[in-house]
């Protein structure tokens, strides 16, 4: 058991915690804990063998204890406990698409071991990243339909489960509505795209197919015709240029398939470097160098440390010393890793819409966000100012999450985005895609808009523990469900070419 494989036991009874909808101090407790143990710099069996481990930041005597449980055995009872228990009284109907992915993940490889089970695989709004879902709906290929209904019937962690033909309904132990369609391996791609929807999408393309070659996809004598092998061929079939999962929204991408006006939308491959991340110089729970090392791990480019300023004393800002140290300490870094380390802040917007640090300072760095972390209940027109007033600093490049919003806790704060927008594109600042679980913000439609109003993006992941730079995926794909290609978004720009991209504003 080393430091890593601790904290990903944390953090995954975090992550079933929060799919059931338990406590959120709860929760809490558990990231913290696991973020704690992923930045320690010494070998958690000693800690905890001296009893040290709450002098841990961020360890409690619960999870102290949960830690040495973990040590000892190898396991968390507590999590073995909830994969068979009872389900909780309330179903969660409002699952962040972080939580859906992970426990899809995990769900799937074990109900394709199962008898008479051939393929399994997530469908629905998972599939096409809706930012939260109701539950997960997954495609079965099955070899023996009887033998896979049995499997699935005894399967512990899946409860009330019922079945209408070849559809079946259950919930998962961690609270989780889940629906199975079973299908034979010939059908399973059609079956998939359907399930897949979404159903304006779906509805609009089978149309399509049907007026241009009498094929109904419903139909078991067309399907049979057809033997449809590839989404790809759905598509051929429809005359349109195929269209990935995220953007069948019927927000306009059939008519673009149509007049081969599909947008390139950016991959993971095409991501150079984070833009947005905090160590332990303020909130973070990670050194610099854990950042940076994890960061090199993923092949990053370029890593820029964004801490706090001084105003956000909450997330222990940094003062202006602070952030000079710290910046001159970065640069002493620098020829220890293959991997250019940016220097940076993430600035408050101050009440009046002045940014936290003078600009000779902010001049000197090479990444200047700034974010509204108060006054969240002020009037439309006085966050817009603020906002507004943060973008006609020549040194801020990005204003960080825009709406202020939390999934299912705070809705986006008043502003009015038009003008934001407005503002943004003519200052020459980028908006930020937030992608913590619970931000994702701006969201896709709203980075949507940005695209079309010509606004630079920066995708991020804001993170605050090393663990929390795969957040990543959760950004890219509001990037793609926004339509945003590789040319928009300035984390796909390499390592030579960064600072000068970052520094057009101020040349402006
Ligand atoms: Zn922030
Ligand atoms: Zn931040």
């Amino acid at each position: 058991m080393q430091n890593r494989d601790v904290a990903e036991m944390l953090d995954r009874a975090a992550r079933v915690l929060a799919l059931r909808g338990e406590n959120r101090y709860r929760i809490r407790a558990y990231k913290k804990a696991a973020h704690a143990v992923a930045a320690l710099d010494e070998d958690i069996r000693n800690v905890a063998a001296e009893d040290r481990l709450q002098q841990v930041a961020g360890i409690g005597p619960a999870l102290a204890a949960k830690i040495k449980e973990i040590i000892a055995t190898g396991k968390l009872a507590l999590l073995e406990r909830l994969e068979t228990s009872q389900i909780p009284a309330e179903i969660n109907k409002n699952i962040l698409l972080a939580a859906a992915l992970t426990f899809s993940s995990e769900l799937v490889p074990n109900l394709e071991r199962l008898p008479g089970i051939q393929q399994v695989q997530v469908a629905g709004a998972v599939r096409r990243c809706q930012e939260t879902v109701t539950g997960l709906e997954l495609v079965v290929a099955v070899s023996d339909i009887k033998q896979a209904k049995e499997a699935l019937s005894g399967y512990p962690q899946l409860h009330q489960l019922t079945w209408k033909n070849t559809v079946g309904h259950a919930v998962h132990s961690f609270g989780v509505e889940i629906a199975l369609y079973l299908t034979s391996e010939e059908n399973f791609t059609p079956l998939l795209w359907q399930i897949t929807g979404s159903e304006e999408h779906v509805k609009k393309v089978m149309a399509k197919i049907k007026r241009k070659t009498g094929y109904d996809l419903n139909s078991p004598e067309s399907l049979a015709k057809l033997q449809i092998a590839k989404e790809e061929d759905i598509y051929e079939l429809a005359d349109l240029a195929p269209i990935i999962p995220e953007l069948r929204e019927d927000w306009g991408e059939i008519e673009a398939a149509q007049s081969g006006k599909l947008p390139q939308v950016i991959e993971a491959a095409d991501y150079k470097g984070d833009l947005h991340v905090h160590t332990n110089w303020s909130d973070g729970t990670a050194s610099i160098e854990q950042m940076v090392a994890t960061a090199a791990e993923l092949g990053y480019e370029y890593l820029a440390i964004t801490d706090h300023s001084r105003s956000l004393k909450i997330a222990r800002g940094l003062s202006l010393e602070r952030l000079a140290k710290q910046k001159k300490y970065i640069e002493s870094l620098q020829d220890k890793y293959n991997l250019r380390i940016l220097t940076g802040i993430e600035a408050d917007i101050l009440d009046d819409g002045s940014v936290d640090a003078p600009d000779e300072i902010l001049a000197e760095l090479d990444v200047v966000i700034a974010s509204v972390h108060s006054g969240f209940r002020q009037s439309q027109a006085k966050l817009t100012e603020r906002i507004c007033r943060a973008m006609q600093n020549p040194y801020v490049q990005v204003i960080g999450h825009a709406t202020g919003r939390l999934l299912g806790r705070r809705d986006p704060y008043d502003i009015d985005l038009e003008e934001v927008l407005r503002v943004a594109a003519a200052t020459g600042t980028a908006l930020e895609i937030n992608s913590s679980p619970d931000r994702l913000d701006i969201n896709d439609q709203v980075a949507r808009l940005a695209k079309e109003a010509g606004i630079a993006v920066t995708i991020n992941t804001d993170a605050h523990s090393q663990l929390e730079l795969a957040n990543i995926v959760l950004g890219l794909s509001v990037a793609r469900r926004g339509w945003l290609e590789k040319k928009e978004v300035l984390n796909t720009y390499p390592r030579q070419e960064i600072l000068a991209v970052l520094q057009q504003k101020k040349r402006r």
